[in-house]
């Protein structure tokens, strides 16, 4: 692997301490899901922008290779100079494709990322190429936002949830979600809400992100016609804050 000067290179995030993000120092949020990508891993970095996900890991010697692929011309560019610039041509692929469309059957893909989009974004994007999985790769999901819909379509999808946390970054509250497929598993509606493994295991990031939410939504309530969907989420989040 080569390292090639990236005095050039504008940095384009900072984390809340200032510090530069890159494909050598990833958010606390990209480092936990990296932490999920099993040793030896063959990913696929699905929405990879950058790619400083695939491209720290090839770094680290984690992971055997890897696909990047980013649906936007911008973002793609960005991946495919990242992945030039730290050598890594040889194991990393960078394609522009929607989605899973990026995998293709000779890559031995054994573990998914997608990151960083809406929670119905990642569910519509494994929805329309599913197959493409043949249902043995692990899943790595940071969504934003969305995240019962998307529980709920693992669940219909034969996932079980093996992993799950809570952590805040930047004033957000993001969560990630790792499943395999395994047994067919029923989570109630309360466990796709909150999550099955959050709900027992009830960190403090994760009563954390719970309280601010129910402040949120009586504000919400207290003020508009809000839809009856929020009164009963209202009221779950009560039952789950009660002591
Ligand atoms: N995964 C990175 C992370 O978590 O930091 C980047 C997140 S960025 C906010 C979301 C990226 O997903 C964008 O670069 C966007 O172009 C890409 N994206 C959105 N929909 C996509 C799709 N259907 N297929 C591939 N990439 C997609």
């Amino acid at each position: 692997m080569r390292g090639i000067a990236r005095q050039n290179r504008a940095p384009i995030r900072a984390n809340e301490e200032g510090q530069r993000l890159n494909e050598q120092t990833l958010s606390m949020r990209l480092e936990r899901v990296a932490a999920q990508v099993p040793a030896g891993a063959r990913l696929a970095d699905i929405g990879s922008d950058h790619g400083y996900l695939p491209v720290a890991l090839m770094r680290r010697g984690l992971i055997a290779a890897a696909v990047a692929g980013e649906v936007a011309l911008t973002p793609f560019r960005a991946a495919e100079r990242t992945v030039r610039e730290e050598g890594l041509e040889q194991h990393i692929t960078v394609r522009l494709a929607n989605g899973l469309a990026a995998i293709e059957p000779s890559d031995g893909i054994t573990a998914v990322s997608l990151c960083g989009m809406g929670g119905e974004t990642i569910r519509d994007i494994l929805e329309r190429d599913n197959m493409r999985l043949c249902g043995k790769a692990r899943l790595i999901l940071q969504p934003n936002g969305g995240e019962q819909p998307l529980r709920r379509w693992l669940m219909e999808n034969g996932y079980r949830i093996l992993h799950e946390e809570v952590l805040r970054e930047n004033r957000f509250d993001y969560e990630i979600i790792v499943a395999e497929r395994g047994e067919p598993v029923a989570y109630t509606d309360l466990e796709l809400y909150f999550g099955p493994l959050l709900m027992q295991a009830r960190s403090e990031a994760f009563l954390r992100k719970w309280q601010r939410r129910l402040r949120l939504k009586q504000r919400i309530l207290a003020h508009q016609a809000a839809p009856e969907e929020v009164a009963r989420h209202v009221r779950w989040i009560s039952e789950l804050l009660e002591p």
